[in-house]
């Protein structure tokens, strides 16, 4: 592992001026940028710890938003009494996010800013098979290699990956803001922009589209995020894996609905694990805004909206998978669980 030193600023001006250094890069709890040290993803010179900015933690109603501190670990957003009643998905999600002990140190920030699980990507360096990720312009082994847990929606040839966060995806769905500060000053960004898909990616910059995973400029932080309380709004969120202790998804799916008298007046779904971003599934939202909350029309709506889903050759039941969790999670909101 190359050397390298660390910094621990207290507020925000200090952490943005470390980071503009050559080869600084940002840490909190720690649970992914040691992985990409470890496995020679990421070689940074400088750590800059930004877990000790005042303030970040907190989680607290204003404005009729629900504000939520970047360094707040996914235990606290869990269990705090207002994300439950307010953004039952996220708090969800972030419950099935990891095992117990990562999620005392993982923070809902760096959560989000996860690469990706592909098996061909998480492998010590050198890598023995091409990667775009990790080698740009090499090729991607998984496009025709191991592909059942990648991409079935905005995926290129250039590359297949998914992005795994499950907090991510229950944000995406609740219409979230990431509030972010950089050397251009602060702005917000839509949680449901935050990531990109490779096909988007590919527009952006098409030289380096397999790098390029979020709208995150370099030397930018997240400060927090804020959620939009709605009235009468229920959400809940599913996780599909093949182990219930600790896994990372097949697939996954969170859903927001608010119901008058059984008839919806607003649905919002996202699914994860499905590509390189939470995916709304926009069509099937506007067929139930004002329909009836039963099986069969959500079924239907959310089939139709999967019908653009380009399976690889390994993962096609991601399609049905896809559908039965945005569909398990619509009616567990809805309350009909
Ligand atoms: Fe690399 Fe992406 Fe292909 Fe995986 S899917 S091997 S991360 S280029």
């Amino acid at each position: 592992m190359r050397e390298f030193t660390y910094a621990a600023p207290e507020r925000p001006a200090l952490a943005l001026a470390a980071l503009a250094r050559a080869g600084a890069a940002p840490i909190a709890g720690g649970t992914e940028l040691l992985n990409w040290m470890r496995l020679g993803i990421a070689e940074p010179a400088e750590l800059v710890d930004v877990g000790r900015i005042g303030g970040w933690d907190r989680i607290a109603l204003e404005d009729g938003m629900l504000h939520i501190g970047a360094l707040a670990t996914l235990n606290a957003v869990e269990a705090h009494e207002d994300v439950r009643r307010y953004a039952a998905a996220l708090s969800q999600a972030c419950l099935k996010a990891a095992s117990a002990q990562v999620r005392n140190r993982a923070t809902l920030g760096g959560n989000v800013l996860q690469k990706t699980r592909c098996e061909y990507f998480r492998a010590e360096a050198p890598l023995p098979w091409p990667c775009n990720k990790r080698d740009p312009g090499s090729g991607c082994a998984a496009r025709h290699g191991v592909n059942e847990r990648h991409a079935i929606l905005g995926w290129t040839d250039a590359c297949v990956a998914t992005q795994p966060s499950d907090p991510a995806v229950a944000l995406a769905c609740l219409d979230a803001e990431a509030d972010v500060i950089g050397p251009d000053g602060p702005r917000s960004i839509a949680m449901t922009e935050f990531h990109l898909s490779q096909a988007q990616a590919a527009e952006l910059s098409p030289g380096r589209a397999a790098q390029l995973e979020t709208r995150l400029a370099p030397g930018e932080l997240i400060a927090g995020y804020r959620i939009p309380l709605r009235e009468g709004e229920r959400s809940a969120y599913v996780k599909v894996r093949e182990r219930e202790s600790f896994e990372y998804a097949l697939v996954a799916a969170a859903a927001a609905v608010r119901l008058e008298g059984g008839v919806v007046r607003e649905a919002r779904l996202a699914l994860g694990s499905v590509a390189q971003k939470p995916w709304r599934l926009d069509a099937a939202e506007a067929v139930l805004a004002g329909a009836p909350l039963t099986r069969e029309i959500a079924r239907s709506a959310i089939r139709a909206a999967l019908a653009d889903a380009r399976p690889l050759a390994m993962n096609a039941y991601k399609i049905e998978m896809g559908a039965n969790a945005a569909l398990r999670a619509l009616l567990a909101a809805g309350g009909q669980a």
